[in-house]
């Protein structure tokens, strides 16, 4: 299996390459060749698998056995997914008759990034351990400098994926103060000597901007090997593709009884922000899994679900854009802090398959380079001029997979509140309760035959303010005894370690990089 890049070109790369690379040179994503479908008998072969042997069914779909072999797939999956908690990776709660939570938090960082970032840490440690096994003696080994900013939950995930593998280095840079309690320690306290949080006394965007100076910087780059793992990394999205498997057979296994398998829709709601998560759901689906529709929800940083509304893509709504007020990076801070972004990244991959189903062409690749012509000039324009409107035929195409819903952080709250108060008593994070939120309005119109399973990215206790201020009125409620995982006591206080930087300044990064990075 090759890869390319969603805005065309004749570059065809290997998994391990596209891993490596991360975004391609033309700025576009990479994509698979052809989405493979699954084998026969899947449904009766992959019933009982595991979360580890269902990743090495999927993801040797999409790798060559000469790449990665399937014996070393599984000894990667084995090693990611033995440092999560529960014996199903990602077990299914059901929450009543018809809706359930797929719980992603169960690994090390407790939050849904862990699932791909684990393996994702593996993977490059894999790669670069062969290639520096093939070189002669006395030739330089190859080493990879990860550096990335955090407003908080990918970088805990981060660090945890890279802690301690070998040829790796990681610096998580993050605004000094302005990063809850409970995230900052989780960070700072992985002592690992490859393993370097940076302390920056300045804003998210600050380090954001520092960061992109560093990835700019040719000659620094070249030094360091600089890497990333951002969510657009293609591994990240494979990784994902599993629990929609694990979750299908699981819930098939509690259809209430009477109720046969053929006769029901599953519907998968999930809380999206840089689109990764439902991405993966896609290619699942296109893959063959029979699901219903997939349900982007989102806060009130609405892009995708008014795209799905009027096939506009823009980063401001045109439509209400006077009087309308948003920070100066145009993002709005919600009480779902993981989903404040402004466009979507991964969301081009799908403009991509769009953008293929309504292309012309005599020929495949005809229509595979209309595809990615068409798509280059949509990114140019969303570029240019803030905004891009698609033709009405892939918007209908858009619609055919998806629902898109806004949830605001009121009825969040509220969200939280209910389900805590129901008597199946649930304590969702409020990234789960905007998917909870949308997952009850769309039940109010879907057939009667539709099961929803809801998505759930992280651990209440990572988001503490949010969840005590809408459980503060529930008398029953107690943070400690019903939310804080015995993992957390005492985190507070465990000895930290930690580079602090007295200003944004790109070459006081630079100074701390030299100083800690193996060359
Ligand atoms: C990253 C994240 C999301 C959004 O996932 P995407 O793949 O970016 O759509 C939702 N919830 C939590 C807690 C996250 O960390």
């Amino acid at each position: 299996m090759k890869y390319f890049s969603t805005r065309g070109g004749a570059d065809r790369l290997s998994f391990e390459e596209a891993v490596l690379t991360g975004l391609a040179p033309n700025g576009g994503l990479y994509i698979p060749e052809r989405i493979p479908s699954l084998p026969e008998n899947w449904q009766t072969k992959w019933k009982n698998y595991s979360f580890v042997e269902l990743s090495v069914e999927v993801l040797s779909l999409y790798i060559s056995p000469e790449e990665i072999s399937r014996e070393e797939l599984r000894g990667l999956a084995e090693k990611s997914y033995s440092t999560f908690r529960h014996p199903d990776v990602a077990p299914l709660h059901k929450l009543d008759e018809k809706t359930f939570v797929l719980e992603l938090f169960h690994g090390p960082t407790f939050a849904f990034k862990d699932v791909a970032l684990q393996l994702l840490g593996n993977l490059f440690e894999f790669f670069l351990s062969r290639r520096n096994a093939r070189k002669a003696e006395g030739e330089t080994p190859e080493s990879l400098t990860v550096v990335g900013a955090t407003s908080g939950d990918t970088g805990s995930a981060a660090i945890y994926g890279l802690r301690g593998k070998a040829n790796v280095s990681i610096f998580i840079l993050h605004p000094k103060g302005r990063v809850s309690p409970i995230q900052e320690a989780q960070m700072t306290t992985v002592t690992d000597s490859n393993v370097h949080n940076v302390s920056v006394k300045g804003t998210f965007d600050d380090c954001q901007d520092i960061v992109k100076t560093l990835f700019n910087d040719k000659e620094f780059n070249a030094k360091h090997h600089l890497g990333a793992v951002n969510s657009i990394n293609w591994a990240r999205i494979l990784a994902q593709t599993v629990y929609y498997f694990l979750s299908y057979f699981h819930f098939q296994s509690q259809l209430p009884a009477g109720v046969s398998a053929e006769d029901v829709e599953l519907q998968y709601v999930v809380p999206t922000g840089n689109f990764g998560d439902i991405l993966a759901g896609y290619y699942a689906k296109k893959m063959g899994l029979p699901i219903g529709k997939l349900a982007v929800a989102t806060n009130a940083n609405d892009i995708l679900a008014r795209f799905w509304t009027s096939g506009k893509y823009e980063k401001v709504d045109s439509e209400v854009a006077l009087g309308q007020t948003v920070d100066a990076s145009g993002v709005k801070e919600t009480l779902s802090p993981a989903m404040d972004i402004l466009v979507s990244s991964n969301f081009e991959r799908l403009l991509w398959y769009l953008s293929y189903e309504n292309a012309a062409g005599e020929t495949d690749a005809d229509k595979r380079a209309a595809a990615s012509a068409t798509l280059d000039s949509w990114m140019t324009k969303l570029k240019v001029d803030g905004r891009v409107e698609v033709p009405v035929a892939v918007l209908e195409s858009a619609r055919a997979d998806f629902l898109a819903e806004r949830v605001h952080d009121p009825e969040t709250l509220a969200t939280i509140k209910s389900h805590f108060e129901a008597a199946t008593s649930y304590v969702a994070d409020p990234h789960t309760a905007v998917g909870l939120a949308a997952a009850k309005r769309l039940a109010a119109t879907n057939g009667p035959n539709v099961y929803q399973i809801v998505l759930s990215t992280a651990h209440p206790a990572k988001f503490l303010e949010a969840v005590s201020r809408a459980l503060e009125g529930s008398s029953s409620f107690n943070f400690e005894r019903d939310v804080l995982p015995s993992e957390f006591h005492g985190l507070l206080d465990k000895e930290r370690r930690v580079i602090d930087v007295e200003k944004a300044d790109v070459d006081l990064v630079k100074e701390v990089i030299e100083r800690f990075a193996k060359d």
